[in-house]
């Protein structure tokens, strides 16, 4: 008698530092872009859910910001986005830039890994750029700190490794029902993706020149059969901010919305209208509002 495997589903926590690696992660296991990727720490504010279909599985990733100690309010929000991806999980991914030097923030990360003792796997991320044997101590040097049940050698970015990872991942979850329909590869509404492609444009276009300050709020989202209108308001801490994101002539802002559109085609095809304005907030960081509306899950939530 021939029975066939059961179902698997579950949820798993990625979780590292700032940079690390996540958010390309995700992106690669899901095979679509579900998280935004800048050179930038800190570009994932919330937790972002990609949703990866396979026969016999339903693997939902969880996207988190990197683990830092948090300095306003918006990084607390930040840091309870982890917490609460870490105390959900089925299973947790701790991913580390294999390239860059165990430090404090490394401690910090396993210090939280134990106040929540999930199954972890480690992933040692950016073999790509990385010296192989630097590779063992490493190794070594995690496995004392953590119990992880296995490490893996990955370059999220070249599409390294991530079978075995995938394998691993998939072979630790319980058995479950498929919780999202097989077409839904994210729970971010469109709105919210949307905004979160136009912030990652504004912070690829003046990175050199802001800090991570930017928010980006929808105005107004008209979804049409040939066009969809979009109008959205970027949002800065200082006046002496405006013109970086404006540039001479406005030229900064029509690349920023030159990209964006680009994207946003691809997502809402054939075409969009995007208009993008400028405004000036000097507390959003620390306003209760602006913060609860990071969360798509809030009602009426539209900002990134
Ligand atoms: P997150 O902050 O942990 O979500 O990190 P991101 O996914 O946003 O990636 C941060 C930066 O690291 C981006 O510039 C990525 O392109 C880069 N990156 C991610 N994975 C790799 C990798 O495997 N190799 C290399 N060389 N760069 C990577
Ligand atoms: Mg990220």
């Amino acid at each position: 008698m021939s029975e066939t495997a059961p179902f698997k589903s579950g949820f798993v926590a990625i979780v590292g530092r700032p940079n690390a690696g996540k958010s390309t992660l995700v992106n690669a296991l899901v095979e679509s872009k579900v998280s935004i990727v800048t050179p930038v720490p800190q570009t994932t504010r919330n937790r972002i859910l990609g949703i990866l279909h396979v026969p016999d599985a339903q693997v939902i990733f969880m996207d988190t910001p990197g683990v830092h100690k948090p300095l306003s309010r918006l990084n607390e929000q930040m840091m309870n986005y982890v917490r609460q991806a870490l105390a959900d999980r089925d299973l947790a991914v701790l991913i580390v830039d294999a390239s860059e030097k165990f430090g404090k923030g490394d401690e910090f990360v396993i210090q939280l890994l134990n106040q929540y003792s999930p199954r972890a796997i480690l992933a040692l991320n950016k073999v790509d750029k990385v010296h192989k044997p630097a590779l063992l101590p490493l190794m070594e040097r995690y496995s004392k700190l953590y119990g992880f049940e296995e490490i893996f050698p990955i370059s999220a970015l070249k599409g390294e490794g991530l079978k075995g990872l995938l394998a691993a991942i998939i072979r630790r979850l319980p058995e479950g029902p498929a919780y999202f329909p097989n077409d839904e590869y994210t729970d971010q509404p469109e709105r919210f993706l949307a905004a979160e492609i136009i912030r990652e444009m504004v912070i690829r276009h003046t990175r050199q020149e802001l800090p991570y300050v930017t928010a980006v709020m929808i105005e107004q989202f008209e979804e049409g059969t040939s066009i969809t209108r979009i109008h959205a308001t970027i949002v800065v801490e200082k006046d002496s901010q405006r013109p970086i994101v404006i540039g001479s002539g406005a030229s900064r802002l029509k690349e920023i919305g030159t990209d964006a559109r680009k994207e946003l085609e691809k997502l809402f095809p054939p075409k969009v209208y995007l208009e993008l304005y400028v405004k000036v907030d000097p507390e959003w960081r620390n306003n209760p509002a602006r913060i609860a509306e990071l969360d798509y899950r809030n009602e009426g939530g539209s900002a990134s």
